[in-house]
């Protein structure tokens, strides 16, 4: 019998609006999941883990890897490199695991052209000014960068209608039932 290939699941969605919780919930939830690292040049915020949270690197190496033809996309948000490694996602992939990509809206264009199947769901805040709110409340970016991710958070919403599902994460554990109902569908599906 031959394994399934996993899925590839993209989610993006505003700065702020509580991706990483949400994606931690889904992959506590269903084994199946996996996600994939991504490789920025942006410095890691407090408690960010090395290689768990993101592989952090310099321009250079970075460069390098696009040469080495090893990301399958990136993009430049708020003046930093991010991108998703081809090599991981394919192993993820191959080992049969629905995989996540994080990514933002550029990206996710990007990925729509070379992977028609995957999966696109957008996460909308409930409103801009909620939005606003949970950013001043992290507490992890400088007035400066808040403001800058404000600015792009409004662009990111326009791109929504061009995703497959978008759901509202009015509360985590509700928006994670909905996340998770969106993919078991996509399985079933594909078998
Ligand atoms: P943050 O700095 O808040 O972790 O991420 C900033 C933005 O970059 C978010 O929208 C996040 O989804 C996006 N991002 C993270 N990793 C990647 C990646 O590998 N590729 C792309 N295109 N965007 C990413």
């Amino acid at each position: 019998m031959t394994r399934r290939r996993g899925l590839l699941i993209v989610i993006s969605g505003p700065s702020g609006v509580g991706k990483d919780t949400l994606i931690q919930q889904l992959l506590k939830r269903d084994g199946n999941l996996g996600k994939s690292v991504s490789f920025t040049t942006r410095p890691p915020r407090p408690g960010e883990v090395p290689d768990v949270d993101y592989v952090f690197t310099t321009r250079p190496e970075f460069e390098l890897a696009r040469r080495e033809g090893k990301l399958l996309e990136s993009a430049e948000y708020d003046g930093h490199l991010y991108a998703t490694s081809a090599p991981m996602v394919e192993e993820l992939r191959s080992a049969g695991r629905d995989t996540i990509l994080k990514i933002d809206v550029q990206g996710a264009e990007q990925v729509r052209k070379l992977v028609r199947a995957a999966l696109f769901i957008f996460i909308a805040p409930p409103s801009m000014d909620e939005l606003g709110l949970r950013l001043r409340k992290r507490k992890t970016e400088s007035d400066k960068d808040l403001a800058a991710r404000r600015e792009i958070a409004k662009t990111e919403m326009s791109y929504s209608p061009r995703y497959d599902y978008v759901v509202v994460n009015d509360d985590v554990d509700r928006a994670a039932d909905e996340v998770l109902g969106i993919i078991r569908e996509a399985r079933e599906r594909q078998t």
